[in-house]
């Protein structure tokens, strides 16, 4: 298992720092160290799956709860009325580093479009 594997459990187990934005029995969040919009945090479930297809497969419950988290969220950050963007990076074109499905919840100023 290579780091980049093993990273958002070292997180959620406290051993790397991070800015934590809300956590429950099965989710947490954390800021993203490079932001790519005034709010940028990471929703991740406890439990580790590599990404959002093998997570919906095997426990739709959990990624039910990744959902709603991201939406907590985005009530926490003050973005919910505004409108915010969730993105699971999906394997190798869309740039994902870690395989440990995360959502990204995006927001807090106008989005640009999708794409490159
Ligand atoms: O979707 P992807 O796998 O590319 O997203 C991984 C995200 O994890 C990146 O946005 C990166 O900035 C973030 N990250 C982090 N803290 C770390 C390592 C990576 O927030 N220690």
């Amino acid at each position: 298992m290579s780091d980049a594997e093993t990273l958002f459990e070292r997180i959620i187990a406290g051993e790397i720092p991070a800015d934590v934005v809300y956590s429950d029995d099965t989710t947490f969040a954390f800021r993203d160290i490079r932001p790519q919009a005034r709010v940028h945090v990471l929703v991740v479930p406890r439990k580790r799956y590599r990404n959002v297809a093998e997570l919906a497969a095997a426990d739709p419950q959990l990624l039910a709860d990744v959902v709603k988290t991201a939406e907590k969220v985005a009530e926490l950050e003050g973005i919910k009325d505004t409108g915010y963007r969730v993105v699971f990076n999906t394997d190798s074109d869309a740039g994902q580093t870690v395989f440990h499905v995360h959502a990204h919840v995006l927001g807090g100023e106008q989005l640009g479009l999708f794409g490159r």
